[in-house]
């Protein structure tokens, strides 16, 4: 039982376990390997896909990085592949209409897979092309930048607008950490803010157990803590680009993932510093201006959920306050990764503020420490409070 404890992620692909929650567990995901130099990889986790043809997708950063080696290791290896170049120059690729219209069209008939090489929009447009036609896409990430790696939900825009369509898992996940040190700054900044979030996540998701029943897993909560801990504990490597650092963090990213996988249960990758970013994100959107990166917003969120956690102690269920870091704490550990520690800092102005903390929790039907917070009265004047404390 729970024997998925003892491995290491990259042992964890198709693993499938009676848990100690009472349900049965399968990860479904065929191959990760998150290692120094783990591109050399590609060929083998393609192997069973050689019959076919392969597309590979890059843009133009990407293929700098990673996109040439790719390439040549799978024709070395002697498979049949197609490249599809998205000529970006310094821009940034829009999981949109085009985007994905482009990667179907260069869809050669009898193609097996497609390899996607980037984070973030390609990773996304490849998830949804592949999930439409029902064939499997291998990622090679670029950038620990965000938590979709492992994760079934494909954000795309359409006519203007952000969804988030249910799509399918990656057949397999290469994290090469030579590959990764390459990523600018802001986007490990922004992975790590992503993890940073997981800890008012699990302490929302406990609180959730025991005021509205919902269910848990233990087990799952256990590996997403124990990725966290690593990752927090080379958080200081991250500015500089250390591989071990990157690598806990790519695990870390990963991890959140696979408990979601196990559970089809997002609650050990999101919680209430996720609606905040969501709220701010369509505050963007609706402005017609760029959202800062997710994993920044999602940072510099968790410092304030955590202090929504102080401010209701004296009425939160036994043992959850507990918990939960102080604000002081979380404010460091961000700042030890290079992550912005609060929402001033990345832009947020005093009213989008406190106009979160009102509305946040409306964003997803789930329940929250917002909804907690209003239930028992105290929602308006702890967006006062907290509006004062951050905005004087
Ligand atoms: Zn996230
Ligand atoms: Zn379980």
């Amino acid at each position: 039982m729970d024997e998925i404890l003892d491995m290491t992620i990259n042992e964890m692909p198709l693993a499938e376990f009676d848990c100690s929650c009472g349900r049965h567990h399968s990860f479904p995901v065929h191959d990760i390997s998150i290692r120094k130099g783990a591109i050399e990889d590609l060929p083998r986790v393609c192997a069973p896909f050689k019959d076919g043809k392969l597309l590979v997708v890059f843009d133009s950063n990407t293929y700098e990085v990673a996109g040439r080696k790719a390439v040549e290791l799978l024709k070395d290896a002697g498979f049949d592949v197609k490249e599809l170049l998205f000529e970006t120059g310094k821009d940034i690729l829009i999981p949109d209409e085009r985007t994905v219209g482009r990667i179907l069209l260069e869809c050669e008939l009898g193609t097996s897979l497609i390899v996607a090489v980037g984070s973030g929009s390609i990773n996304d447009s490849v998830k949804f092309v592949t999930s439409r036609m029902k064939i499997p896409y291998v990622v090679v990430g670029t950038a620990p930048s965000m938590d979709g790696y492992v994760s079934d939900g494909a954000p795309v825009i359409i006519a203007g607008r952000k969804y988030s369509p249910l799509a399918h898992l990656t057949y397999g996940l290469i994290g090469d950490t030579d590959i990764l040190a390459t990523a600018p700054q802001d986007l490990i900044s922004a992975g790590f803010g992503d993890v940073v979030g997981k800890i008012t996540a699990l302490v929302d998701w406990d609180l959730s157990v025991k005021v509205t029943g919902e269910y848990r897993c233990d087990t799952c909560c256990t590996l997403t803590q124990r990725a966290l801990d690593k990752c927090f504990a080379t958080a200081d490597g991250l500015p500089r680009r250390d591989g071990e650092a990157l690598g806990a963090l790519m695990e870390a990213l990963t991890m959140t993932g696979v408990a979601m996988a196990l559970i089809n249960v997002s609650r050990p990758a999101s919680g209430t510093e996720h609606l905040f970013s969501h709220f701010w994100e369509m505050d963007s959107i609706a402005r017609g201006e760029n959202p800062h990166h997710h994993g920044l917003q999602v940072g510099v969120a968790t410092p304030v959920v955590a202090r929504i956690y102080q401010l209701l102690s004296d009425i939160l269920p036994e043992g959850t306050a507990e918990m939960c870091p102080s604000p002081d704490e979380i404010r460091a550990l961000l700042a030890c990764g290079g992550a912005p520690t609060t929402p001033p800092e990345i832009g947020i102005g005093r009213e989008l503020f406190h106009d979160s903390v009102m509305g946040a929790a409306d964003v997803r039907p789930r329940y929250s420490v917002l909804r907690f917070a209003r239930d028992n009265g105290r929602l308006e004047s702890i967006a006062d409070q907290l509006t004062q404390e951050l905005y004087g």
